[in-house]
């Protein structure tokens, strides 16, 4: 038994691969190929890293949504102030993903909104003509 090494969450068998030490990947719900049921170790662990990245997003879209609602409060005047001040890489990043949702919603097509949203989808189509980006496109 090497304790470096990730065991088994069934059989606590050495998987051969190194701990898992991510904070949001359960390393027990990795098992050896045998007690998984023929899924290999690699293959869980990418489904884990995989549905982790999906929780992230599920749970940094709901802080969004709790944000926005504050916004209508006020809450707009510490956004992006507080997005000057994270690290700059990080902020190259969330433009990034701000992006995506501009060709997301520049992409809808006319039934898939209507007067709530409209403005929005309208201002993304804008953006995405001035910067020639097409629908379907992942920028960067
Ligand atoms: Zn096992």
């Amino acid at each position: 038994m090497n304790d470096e090494n990730q065991m088994c969450g069934s059989c606590e068998k050495d998987l051969g691969i190194p701990r898992i030490h991510h904070a949001d990947v359960p390393a027990l719900g990795v098992c050896c190929e045998e007690c998984s049921g023929g899924v290999s170790v690699h293959d869980q662990v990418r489904a884990l890293h995989e549905q982790a990245r999906v929780d992230r997003a599920d749970a940094a879209v709901a802080a969004i949504g709790t944000m926005v609602n504050d916004m209508a409060f006020g809450g707009d005047q510490e956004f992006a102030p507080g997005m000057m001040r994270m690290h700059r890489t990080n902020q190259q990043s969330a433009f990034g993903a701000m992006l995506s949702c501009v060709t997301a919603w520049g992409s809808l097509t006319d039934v898939q909104y209507d007067a709530r949203n409209e403005w929005t989808v309208k201002q993304c189509r804008k953006i995405m003509e001035a910067l020639d980006i097409k629908p379907g496109d992942r920028p960067r």
